[in-house]
């Protein structure tokens, strides 16, 4: 199968999966849904290359799982597949969407068999119920359930999605510029996951792996007379505050860096650079807030944050419930598993000169369990 690449559609943005988590990362024991996907293609076939196509936010991350080549999605399917087909150099390609995450391998192998029959290989299903189109009742045996993967020549695929129009697969859009179709029997067992309700009817999915992850995060600010002291969102009755680009929440920039750390996503400053003007002055708890999203989307649940600051002033007692309680809304974590510590320097060090404030943070993580989302 040296003439023939895989590309697998994973980019898209849905979160109708709850606590955020979009569908390609709903994990299968210890691999996102997308890897299982295109690891199973890759055991059943020798393609020449497997492309996975992501959202453009988390192509680094999608490249720190190694085997595939990764490559950014766009606006719309079309564009998606535009990108993709960029790094196609083989004659056909065959394209699935991650939804399509149970692989029915005799009807893929149909559809790979026949594909020197026509620009676009489709795999269809006859329509066993009556069938209206609007008010009117239409012969049954002259309608078609359309399927994927299709398999396409790559030069027509190339002309086809040129083309502004969003279609929704290769064959409607191989159409669309006079290609050939060629119809092979699809199958009834190639369900697709779209809704929650799906999940029940998908047999090869597993549950997630029930590991936990954590990560460790430090800061560091110098105080700064004249500015407001900002810790864990909190404004702190304080005649300095810390010298930084942001607003300068040590606590918060520690506490994002052990999240970090456990999702494997590398350090603040490779999302936010402190050299990047967007960020300065940049209110922490928004940063906090879209590294959460980011978290979410890619299948973790945020269980437990720990957090120590070191500081020989200001006194933090007053202000400890307050703190939690924005961390808790921020994270989405009932205040129980958010553990919130105040320690001096006993006088020694920087710390204890009062010239500025240490936070080390701790944070734990675990798979998104979709196997408890009510459909
Ligand atoms: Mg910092």
């Amino acid at each position: 199968m040296e003439d023939i690449t895989l590309i697998l559609l994973a980019a898209g943005s849905s979160t109708r999966f709850g606590m955020g988590t979009k569908k390609q990362w709903l994990y299968q024991g210890t691999r996102p849904l997308w890897q299982k996907v295109a690891d199973d293609f890759d055991a059943a076939f020798d393609f020449a290359k497997v492309i996975v196509v992501g959202s453009g936010d988390e192509i680094a991350y999608m490249q720190l799982f190694g085997a595939y080549e990764v490559v950014a999605g766009g606006n719309s399917r079309q564009e998606s597949l535009r990108n993709a087909l960029a790094l196609v150099k083989t004659p056909y390609v065959l394209v699935s969407d991650v939804a399509r995450c149970c692989l029915d391998l005799p009807m893929i192998e149909r559809v790979i068999a026949h594909k020197k029959s026509a620009d676009c290989i489709v795999p269809t299903l006859g329509v066993v119920d009556t069938l209206y189109v609007e008010d009117e009742a239409v012969d049954r045996d002259r309608a078609r359930l359309i399927q994927t993967p299709q398999l396409s020549r790559t030069d027509a695929l190339r002309r086809a999605v040129v083309a502004e129009t969003d279609y929704t697969d290769e064959s409607s859009a191989i159409r669309a510029v006079d290609g050939s179709i060629h119809f092979v029997e699809g199958s009834s067992q190639a369900h697709k996951l779209t809704r929650p309700a799906d999940l029940g009817r998908l047999p090869c999915l597993i549950p997630p792996d029930q590991g936990s992850f954590t990560g460790y995060g430090i800061d560091i600010h110098p105080f700064e007379e004249g500015k407001t002291m900002k810790l864990c969102g909190v404004t702190i009755e304080s005649p300095v505050g810390f010298k930084a680009h942001s607003d300068g929440d040590v606590a918060i920039h520690a506490l994002i860096d052990a999240l970090m750390g456990a999702a494997g996503m590398g350090d603040i400053g490779e999302l936010f650079p402190d050299t990047d003007v967007a960020y300065a002055d940049a209110d922490s708890t928004v940063l906090l807030a879209e590294v959460v999203r980011r978290i979410r989307a890619v299948g973790f649940t945020i269980r437990h944050v720990d957090v120590t600051v070191l500081a020989q002033t200001p006194r933090l007692l007053p202000y400890k419930s307050a703190m939690r309680a924005r961390l808790s809304r921020l994270l989405h974590l009932p205040l129980p598993r958010i553990n919130l510590k105040a320690t001096t320097a006993e006088k020694l060090g920087f710390v204890g000169r009062k010239e500025g404030v240490t936070v080390h943070a701790t944070a734990t993580l675990n798979y998104f369990d979709w196997t408890k989302v009510s459909a």
